[in-house]
């Protein structure tokens, strides 16, 4: 496998930690969704289990979906060698918050912020996927 000029300037193999991510939130997100489809032809009475079942999966799975997006921007990051880069305020993020979110896109200063200016909506950045892999 050939290997870029970007990879070599990762002290780590976050493309490689990234991909694998990817791969495993596509296959969880795949499996979840063939669960969904496959209730189509329960009876009347045993539906409402299901409609339980499937609103705990489409939450589960917009939680999945949302951190794929994270994934795959992380990703499109280190191919314009922006990655490790606060897309706020430019600055590096260190490496020991790469090593646990590799997919963080903010440095913990900015992650603070738009995690308090965006407190009433659902979280659309890593803030709620950061206590959830803690
Ligand atoms: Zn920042």
């Amino acid at each position: 496998m050939k290997t870029g000029k970007t990879l070599a300037k990762l002290p780590k193999n976050y493309r490689m930690l990234l991909l694998a991510k990817r791969a495993e939130l596509s296959s969880s997100l795949r499996t979840k969704l063939e669960t969904l489809s496959a209730t189509g032809g329960a009876a009347l009475e045993d539906m409402a289990p299901v409609f339980s079942d499937q609103f705990t999966a489409l939450r589960i799975n917009r939680l999945d979906y949302l951190q794929l997006k994270l994934v795959e921007a992380a990703l499109a990051r280190i191919d314009s060698e922006e990655y490790g880069l606060c897309t706020d305020c430019g600055s590096a993020i260190p490496s020991s918050r790469l090593d646990a979110i590799p997919w963080a896109a903010r440095c913990i200063a900015c992650q603070e912020l738009f995690s308090s200016d965006n407190d009433s909506g659902f979280p659309d950045d890593s803030a709620q996927l950061e206590e959830m892999s803690a």
